[in-house]
């Protein structure tokens, strides 16, 4: 049966000429870079190389990169390592808009002595910065949120919630995540005190994060061992993943713009089609500020969960929102931050476009969806 994969915001496939590095580099390299003998140091020399060119794509220093085993671990590694909390010093602004990598270290933060503080968010989805400027104040530890929305696609300003915590003396984190390859990020976007990435998402290998932690501030391991990454992560490096997640960076900021049109081209198909087909449906969210090709679909009368289960018969795979609470009937609490009723949030979906995404799929998914919603379900 043929497929129609429209679900790149949980993982991308593989870029080929990222792939193709990574095999060459596994075979190529098969020592251990701590190790003090040639393979060791030919390993070393290549893991560096690699660490050095996601640097100069991030614009960043190499001593600043930690590659992690996921955007997870890095999300992780900087939430729990935030300086302790004093009596005048322990607030924490955070977006609710964020991923549960993010959400679930936070609530944990809680039971440590920090005060969450959770930005208010517009129906837009986008965090409402008007209101975020009055949560200022020098009890400010750190200000926390994403850049562009997996769910959603919308673009957040990045940039004020940087600014803010400049202002206060507060340390800045943003989940950089689903930017790659979607979105030409500004130097003030890339700004924060540390960000990360998941090279899955824009091309590269799953299995590694990257984070970017500035000079100055002080990165505490989550995990202790061998002394690996500067004392930061513990744990042999992953030599090929680290080459293959470079080639795969670079080539996303390269194409971000033929990317996006491709993207933008997909998505207006879909939506035609959709709309070709009378298939009612909302997009959730501003389009002002989105990404091309993700789409928050809400399709009233019917349920995400068996729009989702069908369209899977039919070939066509997407998703309830963020792939980590697929599986589960949890609403999005995405769109419950952005004012959605339960009735709306049950009947929403996620279609997210790649850069490898056909015409071909996208009336795979018109059509599914035409004998979907025409009562034409196969259960
Ligand atoms: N942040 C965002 C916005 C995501 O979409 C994801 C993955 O879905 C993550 C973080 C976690 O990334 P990883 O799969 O590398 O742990």
């Amino acid at each position: 049966m043929r497929r129609a994969y429209l679900d790149h915001n949980a993982t991308t496939p593989m870029d080929p000429r990222a792939a193709e590095v990574m095999a060459d580099a596994q075979l190529r390299y098969p020592g251990n870079p701590s190790s003090l003998h040639r393979e060791g140091r030919e390993a070393r020399r290549v893991l560096e190389d690699a660490r050095m060119r996601v640097a100069e794509a991030l614009g960043v220093a190499p001593r600043e990169v930690i590659f992690t085993g996921s955007a997870t671990e890095a999300a992780n590694m900087v939430l729990q390592g935030l300086p302790e909390p004093t009596p005048a010093r322990r607030r924490v602004l955070a977006s609710p808009l964020e991923h549960p990598c993010v959400i679930e270290p936070l609530e944990r933060l809680e039971a440590h002595g920090y005060t969450i503080d959770w930005m208010p968010v517009a129906p837009d989805g986008r965090v409402d910065i008007d209101e975020i400027q009055n949560r200022g104040g020098d009890d400010l530890l750190a200000v926390v949120g994403m850049l562009v929305n997996n769910e959603t696609g919308i673009i957040q300003d990045t940039p004020a919630l940087i600014d803010l915590a400049r202002r206060y003396a507060a340390l800045s984190v943003t989940d950089l995540v689903q930017a790659p390859g979607k979105y030409a990020w500004t130097n003030e976007e890339s700004g924060a005190s540390a960000f990360f990435l998941s090279p899955h998402k824009f091309g590269g290998p799953r299995g590694l994060g990257i984070l970017v932690v500035r000079d100055g501030i002080a990165a505490r391991p989550l995990i202790i061992g061998g002394g690996q990454e500067r004392e930061r992560r513990a744990g042999t490096e992953n030599v090929a993943a680290a080459v293959a997640a470079a080639v795969a960076l670079e080539l996303a900021m390269e194409e971000v713009d033929a990317r996006s049109r491709h993207r933008a081209h997909a998505e207006s198909r879909l939506l035609d089609g959709l709309a070709t087909a009378g298939i009612r449906h909302t997009v959730n969210g501003t389009d002002r500020s989105r990404v091309a090709g993700v789409l928050s679909l809400r399709f009233p009368g019917h349920y995400g969960e068996s729009l989702l289960m069908n369209l899977d018969l039919r070939g066509v795979a997407v998703s309830l929102g963020s792939a980590c609470s697929s599986g589960s009937i949890e609403p999005s609490h995405v769109l419950r931050a952005m004012g959605l009723t339960l009735e709306e949030n049950y009947s929403s979906l996620r279609v997210s476009i790649g850069a490898t995404t056909t015409d071909e799929e996208v009336d795979l998914f018109v059509t599914a969806m035409a004998q979907i919603t025409a009562g034409d379900d196969r259960d």
